[in-house]
């Protein structure tokens, strides 16, 4: 397995975020970690890509532990946080070269003109990120994710802010991301999981209340939409 979360609990203080989570990823599948806000997928992400310790839990990647061996995990993750921080008064190249410093990656001017051939930021790369519209600092965010040639993909609400059209161009960029690598994206919309994503895990105050291929949970529910069936869920109704 590219992830395999056992028996996963995170409490801040005496605010308990996730309450014993247990799944896995297969290599090369992208899975949709769905839930409504609150729902502890970003405590999750945060967890996985080793930015926040676990309370307790065990959590492997690429059949490394992430505790004991967290400098290798953090080699084969690439990580998107939530608000994708990003250096504004950068110049996208500058700042691809910024993290490629930090990775070590060699012969880093090749890599960078590479993945900026792969986001699609050919136009922009000598621009301003303060000057780059909301959906190609995402590419950028992605850009900086992929660096360093990562095995695995955290993407958290990826694709949240965007227009329309720039959603279609984000969205078909991860599917494009994904066919070499494995991906956990973080969503609160079921559209979005149907568009890209193979597997899904619905998670709801902490726990995991759904864990299917896509293709099994439309079966499942061949006459209700997914959107509706997803809030019948997480309200209880
Ligand atoms: P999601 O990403 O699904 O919106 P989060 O993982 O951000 O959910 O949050 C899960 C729960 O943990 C929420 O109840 C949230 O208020 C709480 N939480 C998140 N971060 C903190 C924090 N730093 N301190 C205290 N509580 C937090």
């Amino acid at each position: 397995m590219s992830i395999q979360v056992s028996n996963l609990q995170k409490s801040y203080g005496r605010q308990s975020a996730i309450k014993d989570l247990s799944f896995h990823v297969a290599p090369g599948r992208i899975l949709g970690f769905l839930g409504p806000n609150g729902a502890g997928k970003s405590t999750t992400m945060k967890i996985l890509s080793g930015s926040l310790p676990p309370s307790s839990g065990t959590i492997s990647v690429c059949g490394l532990d992430i505790q004991r061996a967290s400098l290798a995990v953090r080699r084969r993750i690439g990580y998107l946080p939530e608000d994708n921080p990003l250096y504004h008064d950068m110049y996208v190249r500058e700042a691809l070269a910024f993290v490629a410093g930090i990775h070590g990656i060699p012969d880093r001017q090749t890599r960078i003109s590479e993945v900026i051939a792969m986001t699609g930021l050919a136009a922009e790369q000598h621009k301003k990120i303060n000057q780059l519209s909301k959906g190609f600092r995402q590419r950028v965010g992605l850009a900086q994710a992929i660096l360093h040639d990562p095995d695995v993909l955290i993407l958290d609400e990826p694709t949240s802010g965007l227009d329309p059209n720039q959603l279609h161009d984000i969205r078909t960029l991860i599917r494009d991301l994904g066919q070499e690598r494995t991906v956990l994206l973080s969503t609160h919309i079921m559209q979005e999981v149907e568009a890209i994503c193979d597997d899904v895990i619905i998670i709801h105050q902490g726990r995991i209340i759904a864990d299917f291929p896509l293709v099994e949970l439309v079966a499942r529910y061949p006459d209700k939409s997914l959107e509706a069936l997803f809030i019948r869920i997480t309200t209880n109704n």
